[in-house]
C-alpha cells in the first residue's frame, strides 16, 4: 500500500531549493506555454522554461523564478505566507458561491410581436393573454426570491416582449419594495425589452423606480430589421427611438443592449461595432447564437459553425482593441468578462463562465405558468419540450425543494469542471464553466465531450488569442487591464 512521505522530506528539499505548488500547464502555440496555478494567475514562458521549472532546477536569482514566485507557482525556505495567500485568493475567487441567487427572471409574458427566427423562446400572438403570468404566481415566486440569502437581489423582467404585461411588472416592482422594507436587501430591477412598444407610462416608471433597461440591437438597420421582423419592418427605428427615449429619461448608464450573431452577420463585425459607437454605447458584447428555441426549431444554429463565429468575434475584437490604441474607449464585454478572471482576483458571476456551474446559484428563471427553470436556456430547452432542468413549481413546491433537490445538484455535481474530463487538466479551467445546460442541448449529457464542444472550442480559442495578444503588445495588456478593472 502506498503511504504518505514523511513531514520531514518536505522541508529538507524546501531547504535545498524550492517547490513547486499545484499548477497546469498548455501550448500556446509551437513555442510557447501558458502556466496557471488555482487562482487563475498565469504566466507565459517557452518549452525549456516550463521543464526547468518543472524539475526543480530554475535558479533563484532568475526574473522567472521572482514572477513564479510572486505569483504563487512555488515556495522556497522564506515563503512564510505563500500558502496562505494563495488560499485567500482561491476562497475570494469562490466567496460569490455563498450568497447564492442573486438575479431571479420573471417571465412575465410570452406574447411577443416580433416574430424572430433566431428567438430563443416559443413566443405567443401578442393577443394571448393565456401565456401571461398570474398575480398570484407572481406573489409566490417573490416569496421564493426572498428566501435568496443574497444581499443583492435583482429582478429582471423577460418575455416574450415584457412590456405587454406592464401591469404585472407593476404589482411586482410595488410589492418587491415593500418586503424590502424589513428585508433590508440591495433591490434593483431590469427590464429586458425590444423597446417597439415602448410608451410613456412604462417610462414614467422606469423613471420612477431607477428601473435598468436592456434591449437587443444587432447592428445595422438592413441587419437589425432582417434578423428581427415585426409588422411594419421597423424593429430598428423602434428600438434606436426607444434608446433615445429612455436615456434621456433614465439615464445614459442604465440602458444597455445585446446582440446576436447571425449568419448575415459573420462577414460585418466592424459594422455591428460602428452601430453600437453611432448609438453612444461604450461596449458591446459579441455573442454567438445559442442553440435553443426557436433558433434550433428553424435551423438558424446549425447556419454557422464556432470556427466561422470565431473569426467573426476576432475581427471586431481587434478592430476595438485598434480603437483604443488610437485613444477612443470601448469595450469588448465578453472578453472584459474573461479578462476580470485572468487579471483580478474577482469573479464576474457570468452564469456560463461559472464552476460550479451558475444554473440556479447564479441565476434562476420563474416561467409566467409558475415552473421554475435552473437558468434562462434551461427555460428555453423546455420550450422544445424538454424539461430536464425544470426544478418545480411555485405552487406546489418549496425553496428547498427546489433549490436543493435533484434537478438542480446533479447537473451541477457532474459538470463541476475541476473534476470534469479534460476540463480537470486544462491550464484554462481557472477561467472556463462548465454550462450543463448547452452540454446537454447539443450532446445528450451535463458533461459533455469537451473535444467536440463548442463551448468548449469557443472559449480555449478566446483565452488563447486573449493571451497572446497581451503577451505581444504591452500596450494591449494596459488596454485588458482597464476593461479588467472597469
Ligand atoms: S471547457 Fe474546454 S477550455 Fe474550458 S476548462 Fe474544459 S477543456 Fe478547458
Amino acid at each position: 500500500m502506498a503511504k504518505f512521505t514523511d513531514i520531514n522530506a518536505y522541508s529538507k528539499n524546501l531547504a535545498a531549493g524550492y517547490k513547486p505548488l499545484p499548477f497546469r500547464f498548455m501550448p500556446l502555440d509551437s513555442e510557447k506555454y501558458v502556466l496557471t496555478n488555482m487562482a487563475g494567475e498565469f504566466v507565459v514562458t517557452d518549452r525549456d522554461g516550463l521543464v526547468e521549472f518543472a524539475g526543480g532546477k530554475l535558479h533563484h536569482q532568475s526574473p522567472a523564478y521572482s514572477d513564479l514566485k510572486s505569483k504563487h507557482f512555488l515556495i522556497d525556505s522564506d515563503s512564510d505566507v505563500a500558502l496562505d495567500l494563495l488560499a485567500l485568493k482561491v476562497r475570494t475567487k469562490l466567496s460569490p458561491l455563498a450568497n447564492f441567487t442573486g438575479l431571479h427572471i420573471f417571465v412575465v409574458t410570452l406574447r411577443c410581436e416580433h416574430s424572430c427566427p433566431y428567438c430563443q423562446v416559443s413566443r405567443a400572438n401578442d393577443n394571448r393573454t393565456d401565456f401571461d403570468m398570474t398575480e398570484e404566481t407572481a406573489l409566490r415566486a417573490l416569496d421564493l426570491v426572498f428566501q435568496s440569502p443574497s444581499p443583492a437581489i435583482k429582478i429582471e423582467f423577460q418575455g416574450g416582449e415584457s412590456l405587454l404585461n406592464l401591469d404585472l411588472i407593476e404589482l411586482i416592482v410595488a410589492e418587491a419594495k415593500r418586503r424590502n422594507e424589513t428585508e433590508q436587501r440591495e433591490l434593483a430591477f431590469v427590464f429586458a425589452t425590444n423597446l417597439a412598444v415602448l410608451d410613456e407610462r412604462a417610462l414614467e416608471f422606469a423613471r420612477e423606480h431607477n428601473i435598468f433597461i436592456s434591449t437587443s440591437l444587432d447592428g445595422p438597420k438592413d441587419l437589425h430589421n432582417r434578423n428581427r421582423p415585426r409588422p411594419g419592418g421597423d424593429s430598428y427605428e423602434r428600438t434606436i427611438d426607444g434608446i433615445n427615449r429612455a436615456r434621456a429619461v433614465v439615464g445614459r448608464d442604465h440602458v444597455s443592449a445585446l446582440m446576436t450573431t447571425t449568419a448575415a452577420s459573420l462577414d460585418r463585425a466592424r459594422e455591428i461595432v460602428d452601430e453600437y459607437i453611432r448609438q453612444g454605447f461604450r461596449g458591446i458584447f459579441l455573442r454567438a447564437l445559442s442553440p435553443y428555441g426557436f433558433a434550433l426549431k428553424t435551423k438558424f444554429y446549425q447556419s454557422y459553425g464556432h470556427e466561422r463565429w470565431l473569426q467573426f468575434y476576432f475581427d471586431g475584437l481587434d478592430y476595438i482593441i485598434e480603437m483604443n490604441r488610437n485613444g477612443f474607449p470601448f469595450t469588448e464585454q465578453y472578453a472584459a468578462l474573461i479578462l476580470r478572471k485572468m487579471l483580478t482576483p474577482f469573479q464576474p458571476g457570468y452564469v456560463d463562465l461559472m464552476s460550479p456551474s451558475g444554473i440556479g446559484i447564479g441565476a434562476v428563471v420563474y416561467n409566467y405558468d409558475g415552473d421554475v427553470y435552473a437558468s434562462d436556456e434551461a427555460r428555453m430547452l423546455a420550450e422544445m419540450n424538454d424539461k430536464t432542468f425544470r426544478l418545480g413549481n411555485v405552487h406546489d413546491n418549496t425553496y428547498e425543494e427546489i433549490f436543493l433537490g435533484e434537478s438542480l445538484l446533479d447537473p451541477i455535481e457532474q459538470s463541476f469542471a475541476p473534476s470534469a474530463p479534460m476540463c480537470s487538466w486544462c491550464a484554462f479551467e481557472p477561467w472556463c464553466g462548465s454550462d450543463p445546460v448547452f452540454h446537454y442541448a447539443t450532446q445528450g449529457d451535463f458533461v459533455g465531450k469537451k473535444p467536440l464542444s463548442a463551448f468548449c472550442g469557443r472559449n480555449m480559442a478566446i483565452f488563447k488569442g486573449l493571451i497572446e495578444r497581451m503577451n505581444q503588445d504591452p500596450e494591449i495588456r494596459t488596454i485588458f487591464e482597464n476593461w479588467a478593472n472597469n
